[in-house]
């Protein structure tokens, strides 16, 4: 049955999957959802003995049903491949009793990797099936993770140029390197003197732009988005929770139907939003644990139901999920108010306006499969420091909130359901950070020097991706002012 995708703002025309992943952002502002959760037509036992291609497969095709089976199993040949350092694409480790699903296996250590891999051949294909003759542009920011995933998904991919804006001070030395080193002719990488809700707030606005748009396809350009918002981000995600449950039930290490926890670390709310529709689909998910850094504009909405992003916005050792507007979060406001745009629409305009919504007690009552807390940096560095304590394995400063928040929630809850937590990011990325965390003796080393003293103490060997910018030449310097974000686009096209 086929699934079409409408805005969260309004349900007028609705669009096929292959023009929500081109659109990305409908036009009224809105993001798309399904109109209704497929649910999973093979059993756990039949997924449990698949790779991970094929439980993408079996996923997806239940999303992306304007895609031939043929189109499908292309794109996800060509994701999940040798870019990813081992065939399991997303394994997993057991430490002190959790299991760590590592997402970060990908060409650039993050789990941002799992989708946009996949990304840059579903728009391509989309592009054929929609006869678009434009040249697509990707417009992205990114608090560091993103900007790196999306340049390599898209760097000299035909038909595509690719644009990504990052908060200057706001990301880690590796994170800029790797994105300032990045090779090809269709990328520019502009930092601009402004945070990360700044960057994606000018590219929303870029999007928005009627005017420009209709400019740009004068020129034979037009915009897409590798945000996550995006819904050919989002369906990806799903697998992995998937993945990650038919492998426990193979190696026997939960039984048929038994209900497991997954904590996320969360800033824009993709991860987490993509294990909720995982539930909604049959995974048996019990709790969805949402963990958030010291911005920790989830936790409070979690706990009061008031959504508010005026607040001091706090730079962590975890950048990537230092975000005060979760926009996934809104595709769950749209659900939890009955799937009503309207009402919806109401509260996105009061967070536009005023910075802040607060949700009905009818709405705040359909929240309870998901927890939430949050880690301070003290706490994230001693999550880090204590579990190599225990046992010599080594999480990053984004696992390690997760970590952190299933402890507490361990401790409140005293529920003891077998527990994955998504470990986003390969504790490369972070390495001053972790290095610290563990012991502080090395900070006055250089980060390069780092990473050795990381592959000594972790046992663990120094990724492809890290030992390629080693030396690698910076090849964009561009910087500018949050207001100038449309015109160096613009500069970029040449038009
Ligand atoms: C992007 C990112 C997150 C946050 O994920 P969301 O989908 O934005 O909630 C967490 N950790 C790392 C390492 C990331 O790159």
């Amino acid at each position: 049955m086929e699934v079409l995708y409408s805005s969260t703002r309004s349900k007028k025309n609705p669009v096929k999957a292959s023009e929500a992943i081109l659109k990305g952002l409908s036009e009224d502002g809105g993001l798309f959802v399904p109109d209704r959760i497929p649910t999973l037509d093979k059993t756990l036992e039949e997924l449990s003995e698949m790779t991970y291609g094929q439980v993408a497969y079996e996923v997806m095709k239940l999303y992306l049903t304007d895609f031939t089976e043929q189109e499908l199993k292309e794109c996800i040949a060509k994701a999940y491949d040798e870019k990813f350092d081992t065939e399991e694409i997303a394994p997993m480790v057991e430490a002190e009793g959790a299991y760590y699903l590592e997402l970060f296996h990908g060409a650039t250590i993050a789990f941002k990797d799992m989708a946009l891999s996949i990304l840059p051949h579903l728009l391509t294909t989309s592009a054929k099936k929609n006869h678009v003759k434009n040249e697509i542009v990707i417009l992205t920011a990114t608090s560091g993770d993103t900007g790196k995933a999306a340049l390599a998904g898209f760097a000299d991919v035909e038909g595509t140029r690719i644009i990504v804006f990052y908060p200057k001070n706001g990301v880690s030395k590796i994170q800029e390197k790797q994105m300032v080193t990045q090779k090809g002719k269709n990328t520019y990488v502009v930092g601009i003197h402004g945070n990360f809700d700044d960057a994606q707030t000018g590219v929303k606005q870029i999007f928005g732009d009627k005017e420009l748009a209709a400019y740009m396809d004068e020129k034979g350009f037009q915009f897409s988005s590798a945000n996550s918002i995006n819904i050919g981000r989002l369906v990806p995600q799903i697998v992995y929770y998937v993945y990650a449950y038919v492998k426990l039930l193979k190696e026997e290490r939960i039984a048929g139907k038994e209900k497991i926890n997954v904590v996320v670390p969360t800033g824009n709310f993709g991860n987490i939003l993509a294990a909720f529709y995982a539930k909604q689909m049959g995974l048996p998910i019990d709790r969805l644990i949402c963990a958030s850094n010291e911005n920790k504009v989830l936790f409070d909405f979690f706990k009061s139901g008031t959504y508010d992003r005026n607040r001091e916005f706090v730079l962590t050792s975890s950048p990537s999920m230092d975000i005060l507007i979760s926009s996934n979060l809104e595709r769950l406001i749209y659900r939890i108010a009955g799937n009503d745009p309207d009402k919806n629409k109401e509260l996105m305009a009061a967070l536009s306006s005023g910075g802040s919504y607060t949700i009905t007690d009818e709405m705040k009552g359909q929240l309870a499969d998901f927890y939430g807390n949050y880690a301070d940096e003290q706490e994230t560095a001693k999550t880090i420091h204590d579990l190599y304590d225990r046992t010599g394995y080594v999480i990053d400063t984004h696992t390690a909130v997760a970590a952190c928040v299933y402890g507490k929630y361990k401790e409140e809850t005293k529920d003891t359901n077998t527990t994955v937590i998504a470990s986003t990011a390969s504790p490369y990325k972070f390495t001053r950070s972790v290095i610290n965390a563990i012991d502080c003796q090395y900070d006055a080393m250089e980060d390069f020097e780092l990473v050795d003293k990381l592959a000594e103490i972790s046992g663990v060997e120094v990724p492809k991706a890290i030992e390629e910018i080693r030396k690698a030449p910076v090849l964009h310097d561009h910087i500018c002012e949050k207001t100038q974000m449309k015109q160096m686009v613009m500069d970029f096209l040449g038009i």
